[in-house]
């Protein structure tokens, strides 16, 4: 088997984002190879526990993975504060005599944004729409290509590391297998330490807020990074609680068109024509000027807008959200009507550093929580989504009743459909199978 087949076999999906197929991505030439470890979302500390603990399998595996690609440069993105994580790595580079070089950033949010990272490190933007493939790059995060070596030898993707940070007993880092109930996460990590609480499941800004009830049926899945415990009445659940119309009243009411939005916009500060102020004006005056509603497409939400610079309070990346839904439903797409982007002059200024971010959005009192490592949960049961990311769901190859070995493939991707293998993340019987493969421990 060549390389791209062993991390098909082995159902390796992007372990930071939205899960796209590693096999599918890498099958490509490309001359930048950018690894992400920037995990720039407050609080989360897993891809940062990856770079510390496996660097000679990060590096070994980026090396296998720039030779396929044909890449000319492999880069491996970090900050410039990871002080034990630079050593770990740069001490790996020089043990395998590797070509990766380290690119160093400040703390900034959203400094992991793969279009920002690509910008950062070859200085040129993305378009629009476009992925880093489009200006010769191809970005992992250092927990995909810690998978890929691990499919280099075979071993498939069962198990994650999660950071358990917030509301918690045992803020701790926790091996946890593929499928194991949230509500079983936070009880290894000692239960929440407040009656009423919500979760994030990944960062703070982009994560999903998820109630203590649907964390009851809720598991880990190869995408998760994070479960953030916070008090029901957190700010951020507060804000999620506003309705779409109430937004568009505030908007009406409230946006003073002083455009911090749009400066402060990354994507706009890499010169996509992205003006989040100007939508506001729409909406507030009910213009639904179509050029300037379409610029909705765009928004990445990463949550800058109403989350740090709107003095109002406002929400213009959830209205984003709502036109972008809006726009799908007739089929709207965006289209690039030029190749020419130029970034912000004052961009470097404009940059918003982490530590202001974490007051601002009331997570400082978890910001300096040690995180127990090396944890390890061993659970009795396990519900494996036949779809954990990108594409089709995957086909069951098992039947209810029968006996699976740890890392055995349970469901495979149909030839010729875009998905990834799932796998056994414990030994046992196969309990009920729906979108789910269920698996009780013997
Ligand atoms: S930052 Fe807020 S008040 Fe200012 S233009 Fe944007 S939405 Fe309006
Ligand atoms: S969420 Fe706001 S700041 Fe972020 S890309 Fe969208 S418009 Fe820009």
């Amino acid at each position: 088997m060549d390389l791209l087949e062993k991390i098909k076999a082995s159902g390796v999906i992007g372990a930071g984002g939205a899960g796209f197929p590693t096999h599918v991505k890498l099958n490509c030439k490309v001359d930048y190879f950018i690894i992400n470890g920037l995990e720039c979302e407050p609080l989360l500390q897993s891809d940062k526990y990856m770079m510390r603990n496996k660097s000679d399998e990060i590096v070994q595996a980026a090396e296998e993975i720039g030779k396929l690609i044909g890449a000319m440069h492999i880069v491996i993105g970090l900050k410039e504060e990871y002080f034990e994580e630079i050593k770990a790595l740069k001490k790996s580079i020089e043990k395998f005599n590797s070509r990766a070089e380290l690119h160093l950033s400040k703390a900034f949010y959203p400094a992991g944004d793969e279009q920002i990272l690509v910008y950062e490190v070859i200085g040129k933007t993305i378009p629009p729409g476009g992925i880093p493939l489009n200006v010769g790059a191809v970005v992992s995060n250092s927990g995909t290509v810690f998978n890929v070596f691990e499919a280099m030898e075979d071993k498939p993707v069962i198990y994650k590391f999660v950071t358990v940070i917030g509301e918690i007993d045992k803020p701790s880092i926790i091996k946890v297998p593929i499928g194991t109930s949230v509500r079983e996460v936070l009880k290894k990590c000692g239960g929440a330490t407040i009656k009423d609480y919500d979760l994030i499941m990944g960062g703070p800004m982009m994560g999903k807020k998820i109630s203590k009830g649907e964390a009851e049926s809720r598991v880990i899945t190869k995408t998760d990074g994070a479960i953030i415990v916070i008090p029901k009445n957190h700010y951020l659940v507060e804000r999620e609680k506003v309705t779409i119309e109430h937004m568009k009243n505030q908007a009406k009411a409230a946006c003073i068109q002083c455009h911090f939005c749009t400066e402060m916009c990354p994507r706009n500060l890499i010169g996509h024509p992205l003006n989040p102020h100007k939508i506001m004006r729409n909406i507030a005056l009910d213009e639904m000027n179509d050029m300037t509603i379409k610029e909705a497409l765009i928004c990445c939400e990463c949550g800058v807008c109403e989350l740090y610079a709107c003095p109002m309070g406002l929400s213009p990346k959830r209205i984003n959200v709502y036109l972008k839904g809006k726009l799908r439903e007739k089929g709207i797409r965006w289209e690039n009507k030029t190749d020419k982007f130029t970034a912000e002059v004052l961009r470097e200024y404009r940059k918003i550093p982490t530590e202001r971010l974490v007051v601002r959005l009331q997570l400082n009192k978890y910001k300096r929580q040690r995180l127990l490592e090396n944890e390890e949960i061993n659970p009795i049961e396990v519900r494996i989504p036949l779809r954990q990311g990108i594409g089709a769901d995957t086909n069951p190859i098992v039947n209810v009743g029968d006996i699976v070995e740890k890392g055995q493939v349970i469901g495979i991707v149909e030839e010729g459909k875009m998905g990834a293998n799932v796998h056994a993340s414990i030994s046992g019987v196969v309990s009920e199978i729906n979108s789910d493969i269920s698996i009780k421990a013997t």
